[in-house]
């Protein structure tokens, strides 16, 4: 079996007994992104000298019996939204790409700590904004399983470089659901942690009360071993929970015993797949053989998830991306152009004696500003900043902003009232398997209702998971997603690896066929 089919626990177990080592293991993830990522697009930059250094660094410390890290020598993606001192940060918008951060974020801090070889940057849509990578406005990324169709997004890079074995795992955000649903879409394992579960410290913000670090895997094991990894207190971000992080790879082997499990009667509804639907069904049929009970429960105000999320996401986002002013942050528009247009103007005006037009000028330093935004972002971050200041903006900030605060409660008193009677809410991730590239393209609201399934979780602060759960008749990847209680991690493992054990689902790679065929 060549090493990148394994999971990241066996390659632990292969390093720990001497049968790898970190430079073979490094070596053949970086073979298979040489062969295999001028067709899928999952990484914006990978250094191979790097990642053999530090491969070699940990292999050398491991011989001399040194003492080495939880992760050591085994190989991690990192999506390019997470900030890395040694490399760049792109967030994969021409208004970072040459920014290199003077520090690591906390994420970053403890993958180093733990000796894992970062391998390289994941492509996504730029500024996490978006559902299917398209949005990146460096390159497009393919899914492995159908390379005419999308990853999914915003982690499409993570997500496509672990179903494509270019990395065992890899760590993504999750803002509206850009874990589940590439993972989903993928047909890998995508984790969501409670808000506050991981730091957000050096994660370059899209929409602080919604944003979370969690990890891409092909197991729920590894999944497991790499958030126990990254979880904690971090006393650098304020939303940090400051509670015990269990060991949840130590637990998750223990199926859960007269396990209540949810189904939610809204989300089947109009507009989901009949395959979804079959693939979904037929999972909870296998929790209801492993002894679970099935209740159908309700969450009325879920209907109103989307459109309270695109009101506060992009309100937040509107805030957070005034840093990238050209100044503060960001590209700055050519000087000597910019001077050279606005003499231009001035003296077109002066010519046409228009001295209203005249006096309404642009300053330099505004006419910079607002060059270098329109030149730095792409069409779906401005229309986000856009649909953000105007639900801020005095007037519309009660009829907007404010009103999706009092649903985004009442959609966590859903939540909490379900998990009354209920351990796992099961469900969809999505509602139709990838869809093609370009398909969405030109249809921002139908790329927001791709969102339906997922948004919630972000909006209550909840933990989901997606695992995978059956394929489509045309081969595409379906998964399953699993929600639970705020700092129920654990069940959720528990939950989802009871399902992987009982299935085979997550075993399956995308076939030799799809990997040659050419674009
Ligand atoms: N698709 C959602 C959006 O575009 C979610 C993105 C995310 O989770 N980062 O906002």
């Amino acid at each position: 079996m060549s090493v990148v089919e394994h999971s990241a626990s066996e390659l632990l177990e292969l390093l720990a007994r001497g049968d790898a080592s970190s430079v073979e293991i490094t070596q053949a993830y970086l073979d298979r992104i040489a062969t295999d990522d001028k067709q899928i697009g999952a990484f914006l930059h990978v250094d191979p000298d790097a990642a053999l250094k530090q491969a070699a660094d940990v292999d050398r410390r491991r011989k001399a019996g040194k003492q080495i890290g939880k992760l050591a020598g085994l190989p991690v993606a990192v999506k390019d939204v997470l900030c890395d001192s040694d490399t760049l940060t792109t967030c994969a918008s021409q208004m970072l790409k040459s920014f290199r951060a003077p520090y690591n974020s906390t994420v970053v801090a403890k993958l180093k700590a733990a000796d894992a070889v970062l391998i390289g940057r994941t492509n996504m849509d730029e500024f996490a904004m978006g559902g299917s990578t398209e949005n990146s406005s460096f390159q497009l990324t393919r899914n492995p399983w159908d390379r005419d169709r999308v990853p999914g997004g915003s982690s499409g890079g993570a997500a496509a470089c672990v179903a494509a074995g270019m990395a065992p795992l890899s760590v993504g955000t999750d803002t509206g659901g850009s874990i589940r649903q590439p993972a989903g879409l993928c047909g890998v394992v995508g984790m969501k942690p409670t808000y506050g579960r991981v730091s957000r410290f050096g994660l370059v913000a899209f929409a602080s009360s919604l944003d979370q670090v969690g990890p891409l895997s092909r197991s729920t094991k590894d999944a497991a071993l790499l958030l126990e990894t990254l979880a904690g207190h971090d006393p650098q971000d304020a939303t940090s929970l400051d509670t015990e992080v269990p060991r949840y790879t130590a637990s998750i082997d223990q199926p859960l015993e007269g396990l209540r499990l949810g189904i939610v009667r809204e989300h089947f509804a109009e507009g989901l797949d009949k395959e979804v639907e079959a693939a979904v069904r037929e999972a909870i049929k296998v929790y209801e053989s492993l002894g679970a009970t099935v209740k159908e429960i309700s969450l009325p105000h879920s209907k109103y998830a989307v459109a309270t999320y695109y009101v506060i996401a992009p309100s937040e986002a509107s805030s957070n991306l005034a840093r990238y002013d050209g100044v503060h942050y960001g590209h700055r528009t050519d000087r000597a152009a910019l001077l050279e247009e606005l003499a231009a103007e001035r003296k077109q005006l002066e010519a046409a004696g228009d001295q209203a037009a005249l006096d309404a000028l642009d300053s330099s330093l505004v006419r910079m500003y607002r060059k270098s935004r329109s030149e730095g972002f792409g069409s779906e971050v401005k229309r986000r900043i856009m649909l953000g200041a105007y639900a801020l903006s005095a007037g519309y900030y009660d009829a907007y902003y404010l009103k999706a605060l009092k649903v985004r409660r009442l959609i966590r008193q859903d939540f909490d009232a379900a998990f009354e009677e209920v351990d796992l809410i099961a469900g969809p991730v999505t509602a139709q398997p990838a869809f093609k590239i370009g398909e969405m393209a030109d249809d921002p609201l139908a790329m927001y209702l791709v969102d339906l399934y997922t948004v919630s979780a972000n909006l209550a602060g909840l933990p989901g998971i997606s695992i995978p759960c059956g394929f489509s008749k045309s081969g595409l990847p379906i998964g399953l997603q699993l929600q639970a209680r705020p700092l129920a991690e654990e069940t959720l493992f528990r939950g989802a690896r009871m399902f992987e054990q009982a299935t085979d689902w997550h075993q399956r790679r995308p076939g030799a066929d799809s990997r040659a065929k050419k674009h």
